[in-house]
């Protein structure tokens, strides 16, 4: 199996946090040298046929995609999607309901900023939001760069909106088990995204992986933007060790913010089974390339 496609099936657009439209992701990825691309919105589907036809137009195969924010330990973490059906649904009820609390959290974010001297962020947060349902932390982080709190985005995340820090709201997502079958019931397959980014104890890390192949779930983020080389090491063999195939994606959100552009990261470690493999009949194929060979 070819581990070594330019596969990107990880990254945001307007329709969530991204700061470009389905189509201009899908020239983007073309751009960028990539044959197998999925749109993973947060907790929403709306974009996914403009981002199929988008693909289609670009001569690029895709995958459907959904990034879902899920409650574990206390944390949020975050399960991937890939080849789901976007009309399914108890699908499209759970991601309404996962997506249901995000504006009183955004009031509430808003509150704590106020309490630190930081006026209007809701107000100011909801600006970049293209889609006023899923104003996320993403956008309180461009209003701190844009009202000078703050250099850029990471450093808001530094200071602002992580737990212990001004304008974090606790929140519960959904539940590992729903997410998984949500997304395993409409034909696609789990993945647990960027998993060096939790912070989990061994001890926890160990339970995600456990619980999550039980409901179900089939991969892992190995090759993603904000993964090291080193994490890419460490999550190959836990691939191995709970027999998970392998997803790369950049998590693209806008030409700005992301250090990882569309098509740029290295390959697969050739030990893994890519994801791809288990969705050769999800893929939609660009028209006219007949099929590539994996
Ligand atoms: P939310 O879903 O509203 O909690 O927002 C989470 C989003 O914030 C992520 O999907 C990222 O786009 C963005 N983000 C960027 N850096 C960080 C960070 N260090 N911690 C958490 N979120 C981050
Ligand atoms: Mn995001
Ligand atoms: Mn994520
Ligand atoms: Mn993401």
């Amino acid at each position: 199996m070819n581990t070594a496609l330019n596969a990107d099936l990880h990254c945001h657009s307007v329709i969530s946090d991204g700061t470009l439209t389905p189509e201009e992701l899908a020239q983007r990825a073309k751009a960028g040298g990539v044959q197998l691309w999925a749109l993973t919105d947060h907790d929403e589907v709306g974009g996914q046929s403009r981002a199929a036809a988008a693909a289609a137009a670009a001569g690029l195969d895709y995958l459907t995609g959904v990034e879902i924010s899920v409650s574990f330990l206390g944390r949020t973490v975050h399960i991937v999607g890939l080849g789901i059906d976007p009309e399914d649904q108890r699908l499209w009820i759970g991601l309404q309901n996962t997506r249901g609390g995000r504006a009183q959290r955004a009031r509430d974010m808003a509150q704590d900023l106020a309490r630190v001297g930081i006026q209007g962020a809701y107000e100011g947060a909801l600006k970049y939001a293209g889609n006023h349902n899923l104003i996320s932390r993403t956008h309180f982080a461009r209003f701190l760069v844009e009202t000078g709190v703050c250099k850029d985005t990471y450093e808001v995340f530094r200071k602002y909106l992580t737990e212990g820090k001004p304008g974090f709201v606790e929140h519960r997502w959904a539940s590992l088990k729903d997410a998984v079958h949500w997304i395993t019931d409409s034909g696609g397959v789990a993945v647990v995204a960027h998993p060096a980014r939790y912070g989990f104890t061994a001890n926890e890390e160990y339970a995600l992986f456990s619980e999550f192949k039980q409901f179900g779930g089939q991969a892992v983020e190995v090759v993603t933007g904000s993964h090291s080389q080193a994490d890419a090491q460490t999550y190959a063999g836990i691939a191995l060790e709970f027999g998970l195939a392998a997803s790369r994606g950049s998590d693209f959100h806008s030409p700005e913010e992301s250090r990882t552009d569309l098509g740029t990261l290295p390959p697969l470690p050739e030990a893994l089974t890519p994801v791809w493999s288990l969705l050769e009949s999800r893929i939609q194929r660009a028209p006219g390339l007949g099929s590539l060979s994996h």
